[in-house]
């Protein structure tokens, strides 16, 4: 017997979702049948608002819901140095460790022959615009330290060393394989302190 179709639509869309199986998409379905009517709608249109709203900042490429995005407007931060991270979740480490007070750059991915993904699939000819018309003096590369993290890194130092402007990767003290998402604030703050010349 198969489910009733509304219950097998929520059950197909939770299934969509990473890290979701058909026993857990399932299980989640039928706890959403069980919450009040309220709950459901704030639910639903959070969903909804999230992808109408937000935005790629035209500058750095970080989730917004204003263009440019608050850190980017932000003339207090120092716009000399750029943090180049793979995604937001980066932006919001860093941030939350509260030590830098540069800019930052989010790629949205990494280069990853495997899967297909070359420079032009990610938002690096964005970078390349800014470094041109900004006083940048150092880009930090922070992404994750995996084989496509660092394939990336080195990718990146090629293209920009040659403009004169510095290029530098966080001391991994984060090991191998971590990713930035995870790393504790000291952790960061160190990784950053610490940071080599590419
Ligand atoms: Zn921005």
């Amino acid at each position: 017997m198969d489910y009733p179709s509304p219950i097998a639509k929520l059950i197909n869309s939770f299934s969509k979702l990473p890290g979701i199986g058909s026993k857990t998409a399932a299980r989640l379905a039928f706890y959403v049948l069980e919450m009040p009517e309220a709950d459901v709608s704030y639910f639903a249109q959070a969903l909804i608002n999230a992808k109408r709203d937000l935005k790629y900042c035209s500058v750095c490429g970080n989730i917004t819901d204003t263009d440019p995005c608050m850190i980017c407007s932000d003339k207090g931060r120092d716009q000399s140095t750029i943090l180049v991270v793979e995604d937001s979740r980066d932006v919001m480490s860093m941030e939350k460790m509260q030590e830098y007070h540069g800019c930052y750059h989010v790629l949205q991915g990494v280069l990853s022959p495997m899967e297909g993904t070359g420079p032009e699939d990610l938002n690096i000819a964005s970078l390349i615009k800014r470094l041109q018309n900004e006083e940048v003096k150092e880009v930090i590369v922070a992404t994750n330290a995996t084989a496509e993290g660092e394939a990336t890194a080195i990718y990146l130092s090629r293209l920009i060393k040659p403009a004169g402007i510095k290029v530098t990767r966080l001391a991994h003290g984060l090991s191998v394989g971590s990713d930035i998402e995870y790393a504790d604030e000291m952790t960061l703050f160190r990784a950053i302190e610490g940071r080599r010349e590419l």
